[in-house]
């Protein structure tokens, strides 16, 4: 291939001026998807041992106009990048107060808690606790039924600023899940400082539970741990009723995942509950 300057050869410099130019595009469209209501929150339910709907995780998805539904993976870490997890954080949390308070007058729903995930970077905005705590107030949602998942990296920065704000919302009833769990770079002695409530089992435990022979004393380690702590735990991405028996028997009581529900608006959620209520 013919080489320029630096060497490469240059169908890669065209792939790489391809790929920046989808970027752009796509931080534009992002841009203005936010504020044009493309972004929706589905919801996928967390049940206990008796399959009983105790939550719901709101995973947001991007309606686009031409490239129809795009999944988180493709658009989160760009939103992070580029500092669109901003006003994108700020939809999510929105929509969800605002079906808590919808569901405030609904009495199948009135025991269930709405989880969202707030990314690190919007977390660390000094004003974080003010807009949680605004945006609750605005929509009338019960801040007892709002769980906040975090990720272990916020712990990599200003630890000190991580707990006050984690307290001054558990004061106003917020709770907070540790998502992914073991995936990081948790310090022990960090995660005993942290006011957590739920340690959530990534996925990847999970899926390898009854394949290989070191997720299982992983899955039994995380869930003494969370027993340790005093902290509930839940199990993500329980695809199959094996997984779940073995959860069970480690001392997880509580899971999400396809063996239980896929994630689906919130409209399509609240029916599924219903059908279950008749049932
Ligand atoms: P996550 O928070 O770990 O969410 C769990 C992911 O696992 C979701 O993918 C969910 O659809 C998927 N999942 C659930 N059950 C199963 C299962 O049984 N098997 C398998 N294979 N997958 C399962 P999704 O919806 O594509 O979201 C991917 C990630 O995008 C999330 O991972 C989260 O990190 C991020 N994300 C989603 N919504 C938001 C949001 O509103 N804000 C932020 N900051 N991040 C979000
Ligand atoms: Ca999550
Ligand atoms: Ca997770
Ligand atoms: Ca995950």
């Amino acid at each position: 291939a013919k080489r320029l300057g630096d060497g490469r050869p240059q169908f890669f410099q065209q792939a790489q001026e391809d790929e920046l130019e989808e970027r752009l595009t796509l931080e534009r469209e992002l841009r203005h998807a936010i504020d044009h209501d493309e972004l929706r929150l589905y919801l996928q339910a967390q049940v206990n041992e008796a399959g009983n709907t105790i939550g719901a995780e709101a995973l947001v998805r991007w309606q686009h106009p031409e490239r129809g539904m795009i999944s988180p993976g493709h658009f989160i870490p760009l939103a992070e990048q580029t500092g669109l997890i901003l006003p994108l954080g700020d939809w999510v949390l929105k929509e969800g107060c605002r079906l808590l308070g919808e569901w405030r007058q609904d009495p199948r729903l009135q025991h269930v808690k709405l989880s969202l995930n707030v990314s690190v970077r919007q977390f660390q905005q000094p004003d974080f606790a003010d807009q949680v705590m605004t945006v609750v107030a605005a929509y009338g949602a019960p801040p007892e039924r709002l769980t906040l998942e975090l990720t272990e990296s916020l712990l990599l920065s200003d630890p000190e600023g991580t707990i006050n704000k984690m307290k001054t919302l558990r004061h106003l009833g917020v709770s907070f899940a540790l998502d992914d769990f073991g995936t990081g770079y948790s310090s022990l002695a960090y995660l005993k400082l942290l006011p957590l409530d739920t340690l959530k089992i990534d996925i990847a435990f999970v899926r390898d539970l009854t394949l290989d022979m070191q997720a299982k004393p992983i899955a039994a380690t995380i869930i003494a741990l969370a027993e340790s702590l005093g902290l509930g735990i839940i199990a993500e991405g329980v695809e199959t009723d094996d997984q779940r028996l073995v959860l069970v028997n480690l001392g997880c009581h509580l899971f999400q995942g396809f063996l239980f529900d896929r994630p689906a608006p919130a409209l399509d959620f609240v029916k599924a509950l219903s059908a279950d209520h008749v049932a």
